[in-house]
């Protein structure tokens, strides 16, 4: 097994005796789980990291070492429900995952196997799409607050995407439901890892974004990394706000059509990439305006996610919470 350490726990003293939320966020680079309030207020973390290039079972026991970090706590016992969050796809109705960036996993029975797990006996699972988790969290807490209709993002590593229709998350029949980031809007465009071409993701990701600059000639001083990007293109380098550019342009392409087919209020915009707000939302924000023409789309505003790094954790739980029967259904 091949895990970090894990990173420090944080607590916060809770009222005793309300039941606790659960959740866990498996994403190709870490593991994060969570204990929380049932406001979603996290009161306990704890982090792994996922395996790189492991077989089912290493990425499995990194799980099970967050699941055994958290069970370990006092407020466990008082834990009533346990979602969880994974990079897709996902198929929320077999309970497997296949998360394109977990190579060990395809068609993984995800739920069964937590299920087994002793931390985890006697607790309803809920399994959610990662983009999914944060589209519930920004709903409920974030920057989609109040809003019946939003399109919630992760832009990073890949571009995920969840829909907030009528004031209810939609899942879609398998939990994928908002899958934006691999929809064509470079109809000739190079293929991409989904099997199609000229996929958002594939123009707009934190990947593509730093290897676009450097095939035009970006040299960074240090790490080839978003964050040197961004700050060479808060500096008026040309090759770095070309990059952002063709990233915004995606995304507002992505978004456009969007907002055209089921009409949002907004879209909410988080990840990695989305730390470099400053750069990329005014080219994002004038490319939108020049895609989403017809009046009921024009006005859809771009907001960065309020949630952060917590956004998979904080949905995973509250969307397994909400299919508890006694819960309210306000986000699944
Ligand atoms: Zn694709």
């Amino acid at each position: 097994m091949v895990t970090s350490a894990p990173e420090a726990s944080q607590a916060t003293p809770v009222s005793a005796g309300r039941p606790l939320l659960a959740a866990l966020d498996i994403g190709g680079t870490k593991i994060a789980g969570a204990v929380l309030d049932a406001r979603g207020t996290v009161l306990h973390r704890a982090q792994h990291r996922t395996p790189p290039g492991g077989g089912p079972d290493d990425v499995l026991l990194a799980v099970r070492a967050v699941l055994r970090e958290l069970a370990g706590l006092p407020p466990w016992g008082r834990v009533a429900s346990l979602g969880i969050a994974s990079a897709g796809p996902v198929d929320i109705a077999r309970g497997r995952v296949s998360p394109v960036n977990i190579p060990g996993w395809r068609d993984f029975p995800l739920v069964d196997r937590v299920r087994e797990l002793p931390q985890a006996t006697g607790l309803p699972v809920a399994l959610c799409g990662d983009a999914v988790a944060m589209t519930a969290a920004e709903h409920r807490l974030g920057a989609a607050r109040g809003c019946r209709d939003a399109l919630c993002m992760v832009v990073s590593t890949g571009v995920g995407a969840g829909l907030v229709l009528d004031g209810v998350v939609r899942n879609g029949p398998t939990g994928n439901a908002g899958h934006l980031g691999h929809i064509t809007v470079d109809l000739l465009g190079d293929p991409c890892v989904c099997g199609a071409r000229g996929c958002v993701e594939q123009l707009a990701s934190g990947t593509s974004l730093t290897r676009r600059a450097l095939e035009n000639g970006w040299r960074p001083s240090g790490a080839a990394d978003g964050a040197a990007l961004a700050a060479d293109a808060r500096a008026g380098d040309a090759v770095a706000l070309a990059a952002f550019d063709t990233s915004a342009r995606a995304l507002a392409a992505g978004i456009a059509a969007v907002a055209t087919l089921v009409e949002i209020e907004v879209a909410v915009i988080g990840g990695g990439v989305a730390e470099a707000h400053d750069v990329l939302f005014p080219p994002l924000r004038r490319h939108l305006a020049s895609y989403a023409v017809l009046p009921f789309a024009a006005g859809v505003r771009v907001e960065r996610a309020a949630l952060r790094a917590d956004a998979g954790l904080i949905g995973a739980a509250l969307i397994a919470a909400a299919r508890q029967p006694a819960a309210t259904p306000t986000c699944a």
